[in-house]
């Protein structure tokens, strides 16, 4: 049963419903949403639900129609989203796990380690206890390995997941590992369920070959029902009459969880095929379904494995697929999981294409090129105590935030001529891990910039983004004959001339564009408008955001579909005396005729103001994201 509670309940009416729901048999468990507080409450009682729905406090009792009740959507609208040190795991996160079966020796698991996080993985496996079919295959090496594994992914900064086959070993395993594993034939081990559970860690749990779906949730059920929050759900393929593969990977299994649970899915394409060729195009497959992550396994000499060589991946084999997948992610619009590097607060060294540059500074990344308006950005809010990072596309900034290989990021968020740069607005509600810090405006001045000893007479062809040539279309409309060409970047379009080094090629860029790459200002300010700022910002992972005291947030939200809805939303922010400094409007991409909203915000001295008003807006809204809280 669901008990939705009244917005504005006092804590002693709180009290008293949870009292009478543990009086009458329930386990009571409280989950503050997005959009409302509820109370679930579950146990083996039958209530007339109307003697709940008169107590002081109750807005309504939904009865929950599925035997499973604490894992169920009806009980949870919002995706659990599992936090595991650095990595989070759920919403459009997705998160690779790798690593051998089982943990072989100390040497193996800390070169294992190595490689896979050099290579993306984010979550480290490998087995101590393995359930073998034969009792006397390898069973792997207990405590000594779980001692392995808790000294690699210490020393790679990897959480670590492991298989736990017995409730004796709950109490030794605890300390070695940060998620501990269900595997397929203990499923339904309801005592091991039950010791999992109290202890309260996350639980990587797979499906049982020959388990439903309803099964599946059922032994969540288990877990949650006896104290587990944080719950990762494995499909790992299905015992059918299909002997082709070692099992049958049911990836409808995805959309399917997906819909009844809030909880999320990974899948296991190496256990599911138990042939190594299979497993790359089973896991694009299951990242194309919609899982929330993958567990493969790889392993340095898959022919001396002492489990599961057949399915281990080859390094190289992974690398590939660790590519692919990055191809794959934008497209469904997936944030890939990434750890930060380990001494990214220090800033001390950039990672570049593989590369370990020593620079005793900080890295921002930027779009485009040497010399472009990002960079002077980066200069005139830095100074000179950072390295900027050149990058080619705003999603490969984004990027290199995640991954560390840059700390900082400087992108464009608004322009006063030409409005905002939605694609921006769109990677920063498709990195959730991503936040503003940061702001900067700068006036954007264009130069008209040739070869040295060039003069305008001499000029045939110009180049500039189609920005820059459209901001300057005033002084272009002077010179009809110059032929107009569309370059990638401002400052692009510079090292294009200065590489071609002919008089009658011409680039529209920055000033520093023009001495970076030796070339002369033809003619300098030549924009129609001189009205013409940008403004950028910084952004940073979300675990280094918080700033001691902010004084402006950006949010996105959605309005709910009903009259009256953006007037109500806006009025609490007026309520709370709150001001705006932006408000635009924009369709939501893939929904029609439905829109969102960007709004920043003066932040008020007392920040608990704001909190109160996000509160209350999010109740009025579909969905509301904050992009940031920062100092301007
Ligand atoms: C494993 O992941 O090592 C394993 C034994 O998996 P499963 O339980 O899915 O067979
Ligand atoms: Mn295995």
């Amino acid at each position: 049963m669901i008990i939705v509670l009244e917005h504005l309940i006092h804590t002693q009416e709180k009290n008293d419903i949870k009292n009478f729901l543990e009086r009458k048999g329930f386990k009571v468990k409280e989950i503050i949403g997005e959009q409302e507080t509820i109370f679930g409450a579950v146990g083996m009682v039958s209530i007339d639900p109307r003697e709940v729905e008169i107590l002081p406090g109750v807005k309504r009792v939904i009865p929950i129609s599925s035997p499973y009740k604490l894992a169920s959507r009806e009980f949870q609208k919002e995706d659990t989203v599992i936090t595991v040190g650095p990595i989070k795991i759920g919403g459009s996160r997705l998160v690779v796990i790798a690593g051998p079966c089982a943990i072989e020796s100390r040497d193996h698991i800390d070169f294992m380690a190595a490689m896979l996080r050099e290579t993306g993985a984010v979550i480290l496996r490998g087995g101590a206890y393995k359930p073998r079919t034969s009792p006397y295959a390898f069973q792997g090496l207990g405590e000594e390995g779980l001692q392995y594994l808790k000294e690699a992914g210490e020393k790679y900064g990897m959480p670590t997941v492991s298989e736990i086959v017995s409730p004796e070993h709950a109490a030794l395993m605890k300390d070695y590992i940060d998620i501990f594993q269900i595997g397929t034939r203990n499923m339904q081990n309801f005592e091991l369920l039950k010791k999992v559970g109290s202890l309260q860690k996350p639980v990587l749990l797979k499906r049982g070959f020959a388990s439903t779906i309803q099964e599946l949730l059922m032994s969540a059920e288990y877990l949650l029902a006896h104290g587990a929050d944080n719950i990762i759900l494995c499909e790992r393929g299905i015992r059918t009459f299909e002997t082709a593969t070692r099992n049958t990977l049911d990836l409808s299994a995805i959309p399917v969880v997906k819909k009844l649970s809030h909880l999320p899915i990974i899948v296991d394409p190496s256990h599911a095929t138990g042939i190594r060729e299979k497993v790359p195009p089973m896991a694009l497959a299951a990242v194309a379904a919609g899982a929330h992550g993958i567990t493969v396994e790889v392993h340095s000499d898959p022919e001396k494995a002492l489990s599961d060589g057949p399915q281990a991946l080859y390094p190289e084999q992974f690398e590939k697929l660790m590519r692919d997948i990055e191809a794959l992610a934008p497209v469904l619009q997936k944030e890939i999981a990434r750890l930060p590097v380990e001494d990214e607060t220090k800033g001390l060294t950039n990672k570049t294409a593989g590369i370990t540059l020593a620079i005793k500074k900080p890295a921002v990344a930027f779009q485009g090129e040497r010399g472009s308006f990002s960079e002077k950005a980066i200069q005139l809010y830095f100074h000179d105590e950072v390295f900027p990072l050149a990058r080619q596309e705003f999603r490969d900034v984004f990027n290199s935030v995640l991954e560390g290989s840059a700390y900082y990021g400087m992108i464009p968020l608004e322009n006063s001529l030409a409005g905002s740069i939605h694609q921006n607005y769109d990677l920063l509600l498709e990195f959730p891990d991503i936040k503003i810090i940061g702001e900067k405006k700068i006036r954007i001045v264009h130069n008209l910039i040739g070869i040295k000893g060039a003069a305008l007479k001499d000029i045939k062809r110009v180049y500039s983004h189609p920005q820059g040539l459209a901001q300057c279309a005033r002084f272009l409309e002077g010179h009809p004959q110059w032929e107009k060409i569309s370059y990638y970047d401002t400052a692009g379009s510079v090292t294009h001339v200065a590489e071609v080094g002919k008089k009658e090629n011409a680039a529209i860029a920055s000033a520093e564009a023009a001495a970076i790459n030796n070339l002369e200002i033809l003619k300098e300010s030549i924009e129609t408008n001189p009205q013409n700022y940008t403004r950028f910002v910084v952004i940073v992972r979300d675990d280094h955001s918080d700033i001691p005291q902010p004084n402006k947030a950006s949010l996105v939200f959605a309005t709910l579909d009903k009259p009256g809805a953006l007037y109500d939303a806006l009025k609490i922010l007026a309520d709370f005396s709150l001001n705006m400094t932006k408000l635009e409007s924009r369709p939501i991409p893939g929904k029609p005729w439905e829109y969102m909203f960007y709004v920043d915000i003066q932040l008020p001295e007392d920040l608990s103001v704001f909190d109160n008003a996000l509160k209350k807006l999010k109740l009025h809204s579909e969905e509301l994201r904050i992009l940031g809280s920062y100092r301007v």
